[in-house]
């Protein structure tokens, strides 16, 4: 073993991510500050997980309270309160009759495939257990979630994938052949590509799907990891497109920058799942439940979500207005606080340049940039962001 390195560079660390070189120290508002000193907006928000942005006094009170007690966690085998409370707030808020708490987005997907399993070999047998996702999805990186996603680069190094998923064209008459009622379970699709590329899908087309989907009795699955909890500007995305899925899975900001996730489930599918076919160590502690609570109140606010709405709509007229501008901006797509920038140049020398600049961007694919700032940011940070944007693209 090697003496311990206090660096954001140590060695120590598996090599699968290409770290920036500046190391944060410290948040404040929708800024986060290096070792220097030099102070970076945040268009990233921990890819879309600090919609409160840093140092929110809300979410330290609600920390606070969750330590009150003493218990960090007790294991699911005991009731705590605080998940209780959590999964009813849950089932208030929308299409969902029960909730399953755990720790990542990739976590709950995993789950949601199971649920669907189990549901429809009750329904239709064994042969029913196929699940289909979309092209350009992305719904995780885990052993089932990874056959999911629709990325040949993280896919081919680990093939074999898990069996009995697959990836169908964003096509109805393509999906209209696939579905086959006997042997397809689920489907799966975010319905705002995140990783893909940021591409709202047609709503129509979802309609159609989950028509499709309600008609031959297979699941319907929305992945609402990255652009559930108000990035849209509703709290679900879901809610502006006029349909219920049977299940969704949400993760990302649903404990403030504390690790869960939850799988939102409807009677008819939850009702099949027995003591013992799914669990997890940490899921719904009473600690991360607390904090979740706290989120929860904030991201459902309809006066945040109109916020989110209304700067969103000028984000998108902005970056428009951009792309009209400059010859380096091929396209334009988001809606809310999540848009995709099409570029000419390669996306991480603009990410480059725009942290030489004290921009954070992240990227969804080689030539798009990512925008996903912290639901709280005002109009005058936006447009500051945007302006550094342009900077940085040339
Ligand atoms: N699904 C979507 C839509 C995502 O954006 C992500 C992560 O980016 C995941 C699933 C996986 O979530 P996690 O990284 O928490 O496992």
């Amino acid at each position: 073993m090697t003496a311990p390195v206090a660096s954001a560079t140590s060695d120590a660390l598996l090599g699968v991510y290409r770290r920036a070189p500046m190391e944060f120290v410290r948040g404040s508002g929708v800024e986060l500050f290096d070792e220097t000193g030099k102070a970076y907006l945040d268009f990233v928000a921990g890819i879309a997980v600090n919609a409160l942005g840093y140092g929110d006094a809300g979410l330290e009170a609600a920390m606070r309270d969750g330590m009150e007690s003493g218990i960090l966690h007790v294991s699911n085998l005991y009731r705590t309160l605080p998940g209780e409370r959590l999964s009813e707030k849950l089932v208030e808020r929308t299409f969902a009759d029960r909730v399953f708490f755990c720790n990542s987005g990739a976590e709950a997907n995993e789950g949601a495939f199971k649920i669907a399993r189990r549901w429809a070999r009750s329904t239709g047998g064994a042969a029913k257990h196929e699940i289909i996702a979309l092209r350009g999805g992305f719904h995780g990186r885990l052993f089932g979630t990874l056959a999911a996603t629709d990325r040949p680069s993280y896919r081919a190094p680990f093939r074999p994938l898990a069996g009995g998923i697959s990836i169908v064209e964003r096509d109805l008459a393509e999906l209209d052949a696939v579905l086959n009622p006997e042997t397809v379970a689920a489907v799966i699709v975010e319905p705002v590509q995140g990783e893909g590329g940021v591409r709202v899908l047609d709503h129509a087309f979802l309609r159609a799907l989950r028509e499709m989907t309600r008609t031959r009795g297979i699941a319907l699955i929305l992945d609402e990891i990255q652009c559930g909890y108000g990035r849209t500007g509703s709290f679900f995305a879901y809610e502006q497109i006029g349909i219920e899925p049977d299940m969704l899975t949400t993760a990302k900001p649903m404990a403030g920058g504390l690790p869960m996730g939850a799988i939102l489930v409807t009677e008819a599918l939850a009702s099949t799942m027995q003591p013992g076919d799914h669990g997890t160590t940490f899921g719904g502690g009473p600690f991360l439940s607390t904090v979740a609570l706290h989120v929860f109140d904030r991201l459902s606010d309809p006066a945040l979500l109109q916020q989110v709405k209304d700067n969103g709509a000028w984000l998108g007229s902005a970056l428009n207005a951009l792309a009209g501008r400059s010859e380096k901006v091929r396209a334009v797509r988001g809606t809310g606080y999540m848009w995709g920038i099409d570029i000419v140049d390669p996306a991480k020398d603009v990410i480059g340049r725009a942290l030489d600049l004290g921009l954070l961007l992240c990227s969804a694919g080689e030539h798009t940039l990512r925008l996903l700032p912290p639901l709280v940011m005002g109009r005058t940070d936006l447009e500051r962001g945007v302006a550094l944007m342009e900077q940085a693209i040339g």
